[in-house]
């Protein structure tokens, strides 16, 4: 099939076939290359294919331009692995030219991995035509962008304390934070430290220890000052032979029971009071008058530590400001490396999370540490290279985000997101909780930052390669750096020459810009864009509010003040069969190529899109795809299988289905399928492509089940109106599927229709057709009293062939009315000559009341016989219609009262002598079991056309073999084929039947008679 797509260029045709539609618009989010696809990006492509695929049928225009996201630290990090990198000083020594060469050349190292999958699960893209966020082209069209964030005074440089990867060497954004696995629970040491207090101060004498609290012991050697809540109530107390200080709520919990207070006092008297530091390696003055002093704050708590707060103004955002606000220094001894600098001589090019514990050792021998402990808590880690990261305070560029927060929060109440629930929950709680963006990364293999600056600070944003050129002189060949970092013009305001700043920006603005930088507009296609903004469906994993789905929003609301897409589906998780995450070290993965290769790709399409709604998530294994399998695709086959071998052995050729059947099994079928394109094109109008799905699958089933089954008399004698409307079933039914199936869908089409469009999905999708709602509410009532009818007959252990003289069914006055018109359907599934109706139950036997003796039996111990007893007096009847309400049956053992509700009492139907009895809410069939020397004589008949049968099959005839019979065996055989000899005949084609002695042939054995079949060719 794909070889005949590739031959056709089918996916080129339909969309040139709607070259003239409305145009519905699909972006594809970018994945990255340099990574092998696994099963998860499977399970997107899937869902990325099936609605544009649908709205093609449907006429529209859907273009489907791929996407390469080429840029970033994965990259930088997959080639420092090759390098044997440790640092970006090995970058740097390295040359970035040549770094950033080796970043290019890997960025599309699995692509042809990625297109042979895509290819393989049948998703229609254009890859040849697939933008690539490292071209110039779409370089330059994000510079136009950020230049025009510039020029709205949305782009700033601010110095505030970041999250920053010591080993990528860059601070992340907030976004980035959010990304799965990001938060880990770890364990650190958390520190209670002395400060002796070195000059009186209000309550405070020399001497006094200041007790802080601290997770992070790395921050205490650049310790700056202590923050107090000023309302707050804090007491001097003896402890262990010193005199410290401690907020008085927190007593107890630091100091423990030994603790005596001696005097206490509002934070506000200790303001001021100066500390011995825990380290000296920074002088007091260096942070300026306020430094190593108590100061008031807003965002100390008594909540956990001391109530005293350790405050390194360098990193934490509260500590920041409060140094701001106290015009204290923020003062970082810790290297971009994450070691500490000279100044802090003994640790000087230590990584400083691993100095915690001789920091720790160090304050404790010098008679400075009060307790330490372990402390468990959910730290940041980087989410690409998993070191746990640093809060530091240091510059970077951010886009004003928070300011367009209220409009992206109503941008994002007009989109519909699938499932609704994330509109108002994860993105839009995200989107409430927003800070500016870290645009900046400090890092080599991005789009470079176009901001140029002079030595006296003026800057210069670039929004194109020509401007540029115009003010240096220097067409760029290679936007990347380092090329660009060499172009160099005057400052407009003092002459002086300017350089671009050193970093590269966010990959996610890369992506989130892709509405317009796919198509290098504004800067050329500026109508392209247009067109195709915004667009009307996306589809990422859920993961996505944070990355992708945030982006687009972000960087198209700050553009172009409005919201890039319009509807969203959100993918989970997927898990192995037993609901773990699948990792390389369980070995529990399951790869795409070995479900593709064993089970096809419509089967794993099929699984994703019908077996749950894809947001809650999978359990994916080999078995759950074979069980959909089982569902869709096998069920389909056999119907295919059968339609061609009888319409090939009646000579049939492809018909129209017949306008105006008068067969009530064909219009019910008719009506069924029209119904079901009704709710499939429907539910796919609403992104729920799993209904859609679930409904053709109904329709299969019922097809399969019923029509067939019920139609396998007129299909054997060629009827043209049969073979016809099964034809038209199968037919629509592979467009409805086309979108969801498309290898299956098309196979069908070009088997029944070798004459038409020379593919599927070249079709319009069908029109419903009309329904008729009685005869499928009729039919459905038929099959309902056919499946509790046969039940009874499984009870009772009576097979099928032999015939019951009636069955009786309750049914109302409507419901009869429906059975009475398909009476003849009822009697043949059911194999009975007669049916009887009755409107109410009781009529077919007689209720009875057990008690359950595994829920009574706990409850009324030794009393239990008694209580048996007491359920067995009650009165059935009354029973049934309490239990129906809800309401409790009492009994009364010994005078007291005791309720017992539906799981204590057990409520059968005993049927009326002489039938067996099957019911299911107000439905019950009962069959009349008593059988009388003509049924007997009958269902003998029966099971010796089942043996001929079998003897056909034995013998290898084609179904439309005419025979010669000859029959022989026990006497009372003979007698039934005596007396039924024409209707056997015409059940196993035989044009003559003749009985008497058999020499050769099979020697069989019926119901435990000896039984003797020859047969030939006619
Ligand atoms: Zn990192
Ligand atoms: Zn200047």
């Amino acid at each position: 099939m794909l070889e005949r797509w590739r031959e056709l260029d089918v996916f080129a045709k339909s969309l040139e076939q709607r070259a003239d539609g409305q145009p519905w618009v699909f972006y594809e989010g970018p994945p990255t290359a340099n990574g092998m696809p696994g099963t998860h990006h499977v399970l997107a492509r899937v869902f990325k294919d099936v609605f544009p695929r649908y709205q093609t049928m449907r006429g529209r225009k859907v273009e489907r331009k791929g996407g390469w996201d080429c840029h970033g630290l994965p990259v930088e990090l997959a080639i420092e692995a090759e390098l044997g990198f440790t640092s970006k000083d090995d970058i740097e020594e390295f040359g970035i030219a040549e770094f950033n060469k080796r970043c290019r050349e890997s960025v599309f190292k699995h692509v042809e991995e990625w297109n042979r999958l895509t290819e393989r699960i049948g998703f229609w893209i254009d890859l040849d035509d697939a933008y690539r966020t490292l071209d110039s082209s779409y370089v330059e069209s994000l510079w136009w962008a950020i230049k025009e964030i510039d020029s709205k005074g949305l782009l700033y440089e601010g110095h505030k304390v970041v999250p920053y990867c010591p080993r990528c060497g860059t601070t992340l954004s907030s976004h980035e934070l959010g990304q799965p696995g990001a938060y880990r629970d770890v364990i650190d040491t958390a520190a209670f430290v002395r400060l002796p207090v070195t000059v009186p101060h209000g309550p405070l004498e020399a001497g006094d220890e200041l007790v802080v609290w601290t997770t992070t012991p790395w921050t205490l050697v650049s310790n700056a000052a202590v923050a107090i809540d000023p309302n707050l109530t804090y007491v001097r107390a003896s402890y262990e032979g010193s005199v410290v200080v401690v907020a008085e709520a927190l007593v107890d919990k630091a100091l423990g029971e030994s603790a005596e207070v001696r005097s206490s006092f509002p934070g506000s008297e200790i303001v001021g009071a100066a500390y011995q530091p825990p380290f000296d390696y920074i002088a007091a003055a260096d942070y300026g008058a306020a430094g190593h002093t108590v100061l008031a704050a807003s965002f100390v708590t008594a909540e956990d530590g001391t109530g005293l707060v350790h405050t390194a103004i360098a990193f934490g955002e509260d500590d920041f400001r409060l140094g701001e606000a106290a015009g204290l220094k923020a003062i970082n001894p810790v290297k971009p490396d994450g070691t500490y600098d000279e100044r802090i001589t003994g640790y000087a090019g230590r990584q400083v999370k691993d100095c915690d514990a001789d920091l720790i050792a160090e304050l404790e021998s010098r008679g400075r540490l009060l307790r330490a402990e372990p402390y468990e808590h959910s730290y940041p880690h980087c989410w690409r290279c998993s070191t746990p990261l640093l809060y530091y305070a240091k510059p970077s560029w951010y886009i004003a985000t928070s300011k367009i927060r209220d409009r992206m929060l109503e941008e994002n109440s007009k989109i519909d997101w699938h499932p609704e629930h994330v509109r108002d929950g994860r993105f839009g709680k995200w989107l409430e909780n927003n800070v500016d963006w870290a645009l900046s990364r400090e890092r080599y293999w991005g789009t470079p930052l176009p901001v140029w600056r002079c030595g006296s600070g003026h800057t210069h944003v670039i929004g194109s390669f020509a401007e540029l050129e115009d003010l240096s002189g220097v067409l760029l060949e290679d936007p990347h750096r380092p090329y660009v970092d060499e172009v160099s013009f005057a400052c407009a305001q003092c002459s002086q020459p300017m350089q671009r700043v050193p970093e590269v920006i966010d990959v996610w603005f890369d992506s989130g810009a892709m509405p317009f930088a796919q198509h290098h507009a504004p800067l050329e296609n500026a109508d392209l864009f247009e067109q195709r903004f915004p667009a009307d469906f996306i589809c990422e994993a859920l993961d996505q509010t944070r990355g992708w789905f945030y982006s687009l929003l972000a960087v198209s609301t700050l553009l172009f003040d409005e919201a890039s897409y319009k509807s969203v589906v959100c993918l989970g998780l997927i898990l192995d069969g037993d609901g773990q995450k699948m990792s390389k070290s369980k070995g529990n993965v399951v790869e795409p190529w070995s479900i593709l290769d064993a089970q096809g790709a419509d089967a794993l399409r099929w699984y994703f899109l019908t077996s749950k709604q894809p947001w809650d998530g999978y359990r994916f294994s080999t078995e759950a795809v074979d069980e959909s399998t089982r569902r869709l695709l096998l069920p389909l086959w056999n119907v295919l299988g059968f339609f061609t071998l009888y319409a090939n052995a009646s000579g049939v050729g492809p018909t129209a289905g017949p306008v105006q059947p008068a067969n009530d099994l064909d219009r019910w079928i008719l009506s069924r399928l029209a119904g079901t394109v009704e709710t499939v094109g429907e539910r796919l109008e609403a992104f729920d492509a799993t209904t859609a799905g679930r409904a053709i699958q109904e329709l299969v089933e019922d097809l399969s089940n019923w029509y067939v089954r019920r139609s396998r008399r007129r299909f054997w004698d060629g009827d043209e109106a049969a073979l016809g409307v099964l034809r038209h079933v199968l037919l629509t039914t592979a467009r409805l599927l086309a979108p969801f199936c498309p290898f299956a869908a098309d196979h069908i089409h070009v088997t029944l229709d070798p004459d038409g469009e020379p593919s599927v999905h070249l079709c319009d999708w069908p029109h419903p057709g009309e329904r008729d709602q009685r005869l499928e509410a009729a039919m459905s009532a038929a099959r309902e009293a056919v499946t509790l009818g046969l039940a009874a007959r499984g009870q009772a252990k009576i097979k099928v062939r032999q015939p019951l003289r009636a069955a009786v069914i309750v049914a109302t006055s409507d419901e009869r009315e429906a059975l009475e018109a398909l009476a003849d359907v009822v009697r043949e599934e059911l194999n009975v000559k007669e049916l009887r109706f009755t409107d109410a139950a009781d009529d077919l036997g007689r209720l009875e009341v057990k008690p359950n003796y595994r829920t009574m039996g706990p409850k009324f111990g030794k009393d239990m016989p008694l209580a048996a007893a007491a359920v067995e007096a009650l009165d059935p009847g009354h029973v049934g219609d309490a239990l129906r309400e809800g309401n409790p049956v009492h009994i009364n053992i010994g005078g007291t009262e005791h309720p017992l509700g539906a799981d204590d009492l057990l409520v059968a139907m005993k049927p009326l002598d002489g039938y067996q009895l099957e019911h299911q809410g107000s439905h019950a069939v009962a069959l009349e079991l008593a059988l009388d020397e003509e049924l007997l004589l009958e269902g003998l008949a029966r099971e010796i056309v089942h043996a001929v049968q079998g003897a056909r099959k034995d013998a290898g005839l084609e179904v439309e073999d005419r025979i010669n019979l000859q029959l022989g065996g026990h006497e009372r055989l003979l007698q039934a084929v005596l007396l039924h000899k024409d209707w056997i005949a015409r059940e196993v084609l035989a044009l003559r039947l003749d009985l008497g002695p058999v020499d050769g042939g099979s020697q069989l054995s019926v119901d435990g008679m000896a039984f003797s079949v020859e047969l030939e060719i006619a």
